[in-house]
C-alpha cells in the first residue's frame, strides 16, 4: 500500500506570538511546491487559532494539530480543552499519549484511549504516541510496553478506528536527548505495531501511517525514512527551526 508520508512538528511549550510568526514566515519562504508529505504543526493551545491564520495567509498546505485533548466532551473541567474546541479553531489533528504527558502528568493507557476516542468523535485525527523507556528497552520489554499502550486503544475503539488515526513510535529515551533510535530499531518496532493491528484487521494495518519520533533531524531523517514501515516523523526540537523542519520534510519519500 502506498502510504502518504506525514511530517508533524510538536512545538511543545515553546514560542511566542512573535516567534510563531517568524517561524511560519521562514517555513513559508522555502516551502516546497510539491511536498511529498502531509505537513502538520502542533503549537500550544493558546496559539492555535493565530497559527492557523498565519498558515492560511502564507498559503502553504500545512495542517494544524493540538498537543493534547480532554477525554470529556464538555463540562466543569477547569483548564481542559475539548475536541469540539480544537475543531472550532481549525485543528485537524491532535497528539494523544505523548510520553511527556504519560510520564510527567501521570496519564495512563485508559485515559489516553478515551482521549483518542474523544478526538475521533469530533472528526479529529489522533496521533497516538507509544514507546518504551530506556530501562524497559534494556530489560527487553519494548514490545510488551508498546503492545500494552496500543491494545488499550484497540480494545476501546477497535482496529477500524485506525483508518482515521496515526501512530507515532517515540522511544522515551530518544525524545529531546539527541540520541535517536537506529533505523533498524525503529523499523523493528514499527513492524511490530503494524503486525499487532494486522492481527485484528490486515487492511487497516496496511494503510495506517506510523511515524518515528525522537531526536529526528535533517541528518538522520533520510535513513529513518528509508525504512519500509516508517511513514514519516513527529518532530520536537527540530520543528522549531525552519531549515531543519524543511530538510526533514525534504527527506520524505513518495
Ligand atoms: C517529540 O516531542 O515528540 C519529540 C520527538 O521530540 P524531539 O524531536 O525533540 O526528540
Amino acid at each position: 500500500m502506498n502510504r502518504t508520508f506525514i511530517v508533524a512538528g510538536n512545538w511543545k511549550m515553546y514560542g511566542s506570538r512573535a516567534d510563531n510568526a517568524s517561524l511560519i514566515e521562514a517555513i513559508a519562504s522555502q516551502f516546497p511546491p510539491a511536498p511529498l508529505a502531509q505537513t502538520i504543526v502542533c503549537p500550544p493551545f493558546v496559539y492555535l487559532q493565530e497559527v492557523g491564520r498565519l498558515l492560511r495567509d502564507a498559503e502553504i498546505p500545512v495542517a494544524l494539530g493540538a498537543q493534547d485533548v480532554c477525554a470529556e466532551a464538555q463540562g466543569a473541567y477547569t483548564g481542559e480543552v475539548s475536541a469540539t474546541m480544537l475543531k472550532d479553531v481549525g485543528c485537524g489533528y491532535v497528539i494523544v499519549g505523548h510520553s511527556e504527558r504519560r510520564l510527567g502528568y501521570g496519564e495512563g493507557d485508559e485515559l489516553i484511549a478515551r482521549k483518542f476516542a474523544a478526538a475521533q468523535a469530533k472528526a479529529l485525527i489522533p496521533i497516538l504516541c507509544v514507546g518504551e523507556q530506556l530501562a524497559e528497552r534494556e530489560a527487553g520489554r519494548t514490545q510488551e510496553v508498546v503492545a500494552r499502550e496500543l491494545d488499550a486503544v484497540l480494545e476501546l475503539c477497535g482496529a477500524e478506528a485506525f483508518s482515521h488515526a496515526v501512530v507515532a513510535y517515540e522511544p522515551c529515551w530518544a525524545i529531546g536527548t539527541g540520541r535517536n533510535a537506529t533505523p533498524e530499531q525503529a523499523e523493528e518496532v514499527h513492524r511490530f505495531i503494524r503486525d499487532r493491528i494486522a492481527a485484528r484487521n490486515a487492511r487497516i494495518a496496511d494503510g495506517v501511517r506510523i511515524l518515528y519520533g525522537g531526536s529526528l533531524k535533517a541528518g538522520n531523517a533520510g535513513e529513518l525514512f528509508a525504512q519500509p514501515d516508517v511513514d514519516g516523523g513527529l518532530i520536537g526540537g527540530a520543528s522549531l527551526k525552519a531549515e531543519e523542519f524543511l530538510a526533514i520534510l525534504a527527506a520524505a519519500r513518495p
